[in-house]
């Protein structure tokens, strides 16, 4: 799509141009080839270790298909870059949504990643769709996060329940699957505090809610996605590994694609965590957010 391909324009621009450039000065499949790769794949966000990897299927690849002409290596790398994304299951992309009933979904992540921000136009998308829709103000900790939330659920028209600030937010969890309930809401958003600095802290706080969630609502919470911001590169990453020892994650949201040159960092959270990333941001506005498709960013890479 035209928003997806704007999004995505500085990536494209630097991560994408550069792989081009290996490809139109393309000679023969050598061990220099290998290197460039390598060293562009890092530059990119990609990490090492699924640089390696990318590398070395593609290696295997090749021999396989005895590809020598520029565009079967090409091709090749493409099918790597989707392979190595979806591992073989293409559903995973989806958010889980519960199909007859309430579904929550709870985001968890740092201060200032874009989780209000998603939040609000995840909210957005899903009222476009004729759903009913709920935000609870679980973040009671940091300063204005009510507030925030509160601004979002009057741009796009969700009804936002919170507590106060400093509060109990399984309190406010428990206020709202009960009024979601009540009311007949589809889907109910939360919100919640990213203190990563406490992981003691946040771990309990986390279960706590999810404790109430699941008493109140079956099979809830039906997705905790993650929300990271692509322009902090690998300190992403480390974040990422804190919250997955900190709670189970089932999805990523990543937040300003849009500000960054590398994208490589979707391919190295998928495969060093095993996450899958499931929407990406794309800009500020309440129509920035996409699901994530690995076959476009693969074949966009190379467009
Ligand atoms: P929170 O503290 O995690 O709730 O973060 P916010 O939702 O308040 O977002 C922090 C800043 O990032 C805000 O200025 C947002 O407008 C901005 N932001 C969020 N998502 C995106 C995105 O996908 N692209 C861009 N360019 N900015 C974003």
């Amino acid at each position: 799509t035209e928003k997806y391909e704007k999004g995505l324009e500085k990536t494209r621009k630097s991560f994408s141009d550069r792989l081009n450039e290996l490809f139109a000065n393309f000679r023969s499949v050598d061990e220099d080839f290998f290197d460039e790769l390598e060293e562009l794949l890092i530059g990119a966000d990609v990490g090492f270790d699924t640089t390696l990897k990318i590398t070395e299927a593609l290696r295997q690849e090749v021999k396989l298909r005895n590809a020598k002409e520029q565009s079967e290596v090409q091709n090749a790398i493409i099918e790597k870059l989707v392979d190595l994304y979806e591992q073989g299951d293409t559903t995973k992309q989806a958010i889980k949504l519960n199909a007859d009933g309430l579904t929550v979904i709870l985001f968890v992540g740092v201060n200032g990643v874009g989780k209000t921000t998603t939040i609000g136009k995840l909210a957005h998308q899903y009222l476009q769709e004729g759903k009913k829709v709920m935000l609870a103000a679980g973040d009671t900790f940091r300063a204005g996060a009510i507030d925030q939330l509160v601004v979002w659920g009057e741009r796009v028209g969700a009804t936002v329940v919170r507590g106060k600030e400093g509060g109990d937010p399984a309190a406010v969890v428990f206020d709202a699957v009960k009024h979601a309930k009540e009311q007949q809401t589809d889907i109910l958003l939360v919100d919640t505090a990213g203190r990563l600095q406490n992981k003691v802290h946040l771990m309990n706080e986390l279960e706590k809610m999810k404790r109430v969630i699941e008493k109140e609502v079956p099979d809830g919470p039906h997705e905790v996605l993650l929300v990271l911001d692509a322009t902090t590169g690998q300190n992403a990453m480390i974040q990422a590994k804190q919250f997955k020892e900190t709670t189970d994650v089932t999805g990523i949201v990543l937040t300003k694609l849009d500000g960054t040159a590398k994208g490589g960092i979707v391919l190295a959270i998928r495969n060093e965590l095993q996450i899958p990333v499931k929407l990406v941001g794309l800009g500020e506005g309440m129509d920035d957010l996409q699901v994530f498709d690995p076959n476009e960013y693969a074949y966009g890479l190379f467009a």
